[in-house]
């Protein structure tokens, strides 16, 4: 944006820049929408951002990518003391390589996440500019006037990350996307003992996951998937052909062992799934043990040893799935007496899609399983629902709740259950208010202009 046409809004720095009696939380995307998680903590004249996400926004002409505007924290970027990435999802580290070159501040993130975004920057020729610091589980850091202590969570992508952040005005925990799961595939077991000692001092605020804030009960573990999984592909008697988001290297783990538990060999078809693979070789999440075939052999096996992991859960027009059902893919085909196995969840949004390549799989006479139609659970969600969210409380037991990541219906179910759960006081509010946790925990809302960038295509 050029000098002379910077807004006015943005040159009003007095009610936008924290002093250091303040202390403040502002999202600019990611709350009152799913995707495009881009969230800031300002104190004492400086801020720190927390993920940097994209999102995906369906016309009728198809699916845009689009981030957040971020113009107000461009304007002021000498004011910015970091980036910090809690997990390597789309909607948290998707938009880093479209934001940095207007950002230009050190980027932290663990090993596995690290790698994932290394490469996009490689595409944009960021990787030589861009200060990447790793950082270890558990670590603690301070930036700027920021303590930021990482602390492991459980989620459906390796080394996901909360993070208790501290000022000298007031302790967040900022939940990032979590869930208490008992049975993690790769990821140590985080409980309510690991939780407790957050507790210890107390927590001011809980900016919290809402994703599955209407969903009663407890996400299912990753753990236990092995057993339904294995179940559909004992029976099977072709080809058998399963896909899953990408990003959950303890699902593939999970497939691969299940492949071998059944005389099948693994091989993973697709250009996000190599991606990943190749993210988790680089970070230790993939042990140098367990093989893969290259997918040119597929087509030479017997269809009783045929084990394809492939790209395109979502019913994506160019990926793996997709070619498969239209007969157009290299590698094999699929049709009569082979099972494809849904071990992931429809996103809103993508229904049609997902049942139009359904029906053209079952029209081949290819046994198609989803989640639903397993008696034993073959997906697992990443994301707390309303058990999981108390029992977080509890832990936490923060004075005031902040629930973000979600759309307007996610966020007020969060916000409900708190209030009853008894958690003194709440805070809701959508990209662009800004939320004074100190002096006076408030909003002013609509503080921020916000919006959407769509990438070009
Ligand atoms: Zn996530
Ligand atoms: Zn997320």
């Amino acid at each position: 944006m050029a000098a002379s046409g910077i807004a006015p809004w943005l040159k009003q720095r007095r009610h936008t820049t924290p002093g250091s009696c303040d202390f403040w939380f502002l999202p600019l995307g990611g709350c009152g929408e799913i995707g495009a998680n881009l969230n800031l903590y300002g104190t004492d004249g400086q801020w720190l951002m927390v993920d940097c996400g994209i999102g995906f926004e369906r016309d009728q002409v198809g699916q845009r990518v689009f981030y957040p505007d971020a113009s107000f924290i461009e304007a002021r970027r000498e004011e910015l003391v970091g980036l910090v990435i809690t997990h390597a999802h789309e909607d948290h580290v998707g938009a880093v390589a479209y934001l940095w070159p207007k950002l230009r501040c050190p980027v932290y993130t663990t090993a596995f996440t690290a790698e994932v975004l290394k490469r996009k920057l490689a595409e944009q020729g960021l990787l030589d500019s861009v200060p990447l610091y790793i950082v270890g589980r558990d670590a603690q850091l301070d930036i700027g006037p920021f303590a930021v202590t990482w602390v492991g969570v459980n989620h459906s992508t390796p080394e996901s990350q909360g993070l208790l952040i501290e000022t000298a005005l007031g302790r967040v925990f900022h939940s990032g996307d979590w869930k208490f799961d008992g049975r993690p595939v790769l990821d140590p077991v985080y409980n309510q003992d690991h939780f407790a000692a957050l507790s210890q001092q107390p927590v001011d605020f809980l900016v919290c996951d809402s994703t599955n804030a209407t969903v009663e009960g407890r996400s299912h573990t990753e753990g236990e998937l092995y057993k339904g999984l294995k179940k559909i592909v004992q029976a099977a008697e072709g080809r058998v052909v399963v896909t899953c988001f990408g990003s959950n290297i303890g699902r593939l783990h999970t497939l691969v062992k299940v492949a071998r538990a059944c005389g099948r060999y693994p091989a993973l078809l697709g250009r996000s799934l190599e991606r990943f693979h190749a993210a988790a070789r680089l970070a230790d999440v993939w042990p140098a043990d367990m093989a893969l075939v290259p997918p040119g052999h597929l087509g030479y096996l017997p269809e009783k040893e045929v084990f394809a992991i492939v790209t395109g859960s979502q019913g994506e027009k160019g990926a793996v799935m997709s070619r498969l059902a239209r007969g157009s893919h290299r590698a094999f085909d699929v049709g009569a007496g082979d099972t494809v196995i849904f071990s992931s969840r429809v996103i809103p949004g993508n229904e049609n899609e997902v049942e139009n390549l359904v029906r053209l799989l079952q029209l081949k006479g290819v046994n198609v399983v989803q989640e639903h139609d397993s008696e034993l659970p073959i997906h697992a969600s990443g994301h707390p629902a309303r058990e999981e969210l108390r029992a977080m409380y509890d832990c936490v037991q923060p004075e005031v709740l902040i629930p973000v990541h979600g759309e307007p219906q996610h966020l007020e179910a969060q916000a409900a259950l708190g209030r009853e759960h008894g958690i003194p006081k709440g805070l809701q509010g959508r990209n662009g208010d800004l939320f004074t946790l100190y002096p006076y925990p408030g909003i002013r809302r609509g503080a921020i202009p916000v919006g959407r960038i769509y990438r070009p295509d």
